[in-house]
This record gives structure tokens, C-alpha cells and sequence, in this order.
């Protein structure tokens, strides 16, 4: 393995990756409902200091400004021919960060969902969905990213048809869904079908794992579920700042610095290789993980009740794996099939 990626896993027991890109953004002005990958070319400067934010935080990895980059999504804005303008710039902007950091900092090419539902219940059919991801994928691998790392995904048909582009592409990737729905992802994919999942893949990723979701106690709940799968594949962990919460009209994310701390080196303990924030992680909570992961040593794996006791209680009573656990939307799916 020659990429930056496994490099660093090589010789690191756990490596930092970014925060939030939205809650960032939302702060330096980006409006509700506006595409932020138009930034890479209209606010490089911005763009520029998200990346050097996490940087400078301490991060080892950060993401590109592209999560929204497929045609699907970017044809909500009038911008579905701008792919490989605005995903190779987003690349690009973040190779010039990495470079001048002084240190190995591996940049990671955001792939999000379509945004749309997948055949057969939805409408996208496979081979569609392969050519707009691999689209996308040629775009961050010109622009010059480490690897390709697509995120909140909650369909497997979804995450095939990103696997399959990224072989194409001819790149190394990671990949994460989003468990937000009772400790599944929103179309049922549970912690254990996951870590399946991808060994069945012909190009598995590097490492694969979670983001996003509810709070940080269920994502390592979550993370957990894929370690009792015995999985050797290094795991992700991307939670957000504590629990999205509607406060005035906007979504508030209640988790302080210090929490960030403490679920960075739980997330170590519980298996997590590369941890980072999602929603509602800024610098200051980077810089809290960065010192919490410096200045202890992987420990035991810890209990639901240290978990809960640590970063307070799961918002579901089940990891959703189990068969009291089925949520109503995985009874509809299959009776529709
Ligand atoms: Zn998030």
C-alpha cells in the first residue's frame, strides 16, 4: 500500500480527521439552501480557511468542500454541468493546504449521496448512479486528493454503486453511512450489515465506519456493533457535537469542546482508527480531541454504561441490530419487494 492513507495508519495508532464542513460554513455566511461547493470557485479563500482551521487544530485528515458534488445534487442549483470544475477545484484548494502543513495531512475527496432513492424503490438505477459518482470521482482524483471518501450514506445499493465508480476511478476510498434512525441508517442498514457489506465488495475500502447520525454516545454504540463483527479493517468515527437540537429556528449542537475530548478517546477505545466530528465540530473541539488522543493510550473497550456515564445517554433504547429492533421502514421495504 503506497497511498498517504494507509501510510499514516501504519504508523499511527489513531489518526485525527476533520470536523464539521456545514457548521463551519454556515458561520463564515454560507446561506440556507445555497450549494457550498459554488465556494471552491466564487470563496477560495474561505474554502481555504476551512481546511487550514482543521489543520491547524491538528487534524491528520481533512475532507474536500464537495460533499454535494455529484450532478444529481448540484442540478438543485442549476449546476449539474459544473462537476468536474467544482469538485476539481475543491480537490485542489485542499491539496495546497495539505502541502504547507509541515506534516503528513491526507486529503480525503467527500463523496456524498445522490439525493436520490435507488432502484428498486426509488427511480436512480445502478448504472446511473455509478457514472455520476465515477463523474465526480475523476474530478477529486484530478484535482489531486489522497483518497476518495464517500460519507452519510444510508442505502447499500448506494454505497455499491460508489464502490464500483471508485474502481473505475482507480482510487483508494473509505466509506461511511449515516445510522441515524434508531441505530440504522434511514433505509435499515444496521452496524453488522455494514461490516459485511464491505467484504463483499471487489475493491473494498481502506476503512469504513460511521458519521454523522444522533449524538456521539450512539455512534459508539455504533462502532462497537462493527467491532463484534471481528472486522480487521480500520474503523471510522465521525460523530457530531452532541445532540442536533432545534433552538430559534436553527439546528444547535450542544456538545462542548471537553465532550469532544472524551468521545475521541472512547472512540479509541471502543476499536475507532481514524475518529473525527461531524456536525457542530469546530477547531475548538478538534483541538480537544487532538490533545485527548496525544495525551492518553488506547484502552479497554468501554461498557454501554461508560459510554452513557461519559458523553450521557443513547437517543434509542437499541443498536437497531436484534430482532425486536426492526424499525417500520425495513417491514414497508419488504413487503414492497
Ligand atoms: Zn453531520
Amino acid at each position: 500500500m503506497t497511498n498517504a492513507l494507509s501510510k499514516l495508519l501504519d504508523t499511527n495508532d489513531a489518526i485525527l480527521a476533520d470536523g464539521a464542513t456545514g457548521t463551519n460554513l454556515f458561520n463564515m455566511g454560507l446561506q440556507s439552501g445555497d450549494a457550498p461547493e459554488l465556494w471552491n470557485v466564487d470563496a477560495p479563500e474561505k474554502i481555504k480557511a476551512l481546511y487550514q482551521g482543521s489543520v491547524d487544530a491538528g487534524s491528520d485528515l481533512f475532507l474536500t468542500n464537495t460533499f454535494g458534488g455529484t450532478s444529481a445534487r448540484l442540478k438543485l442549483h442549476d449546476a449539474q454541468n459544473r462537476v468536474g470544475e467544482l469538485n476539481r477545484i475543491g480537490a485542489e484548494l485542499g491539496r495546497e493546504v495539505a502541502d504547507k502543513a509541515g506534516r503528513p495531512v491526507v486529503v480525503a475527496g467527500s463523496v456524498g449521496p445522490t439525493g436520490e432513492i435507488m432502484e428498486p424503490v426509488g427511480s436512480l438505477s445502478h448504472s446511473e448512479a455509478v457514472e455520476m459518482f465515477h463523474e465526480q470521482a475523476a474530478a477529486l482524483k484530478e484535482g489531486g486528493v489522497d483518497v476518495l471518501w464517500v460519507e452519510t450514506i444510508s442505502a447499500p445499493e448506494e454505497f455499491r454503486a460508489a464502490a464500483e465508480a471508485f474502481a473505475l476511478a482507480d482510487m483508494p476510498w473509505c466509506g461511511t453511512m449515516s445510522f441515524d434512525t434508531a441505530g440504522r441508517t434511514m433505509m435499515g442498514v444496521t452496524s453488522a450489515d455494514l461490516a459485511q457489506l464491505v467484504e463483499t465488495l471487489p475493491n473494498p475500502p481502506i476503512a469504513f465506519g460511521a458519521n454523522c447520525g444522533t449524538g456521539a454516545s450512539d455512534i459508539l454504540r455504533t462502532v462497537l456493533g462493527f467491532g463484534a463483527q471481528g472486522t480487521e479493517r480500520p474503523l471510522i468515527s465521525k460523530g457530531n457535537a452532541g445532540i442536533p437540537k432545534y433552538v430559534d429556528g436553527h439546528i444547535h449542537y450542544d456538545g462542548t469542546p471537553e465532550l469532544m475530548g472524551q468521545y475521541a478517546a472512547m472512540a479509541r477505545d471502543a476499536g475507532a482508527t481514524i475518529i473525527g466530528g461531524c456536525c457542530g465540530t469546530m477547531p475548538d473541539h478538534l483541538r480537544k480531541m487532538r490533545e485527548a488522543l496525544d495525551t492518553t493510550s488506547r484502552g479497554e473497550r468501554p461498557t454501554l454504561e461508560q459510554i452513557t456515564d461519559a458523553l450521557g445517554p443513547f437517543t434509542s433504547a437499541s443498536d437497531g441490530t436484534g430482532d425486536d429492533a426492526a424499525p417500520e421502514r425495513r417491514a414497508r421495504r419488504r413487503r414492497r419487494a
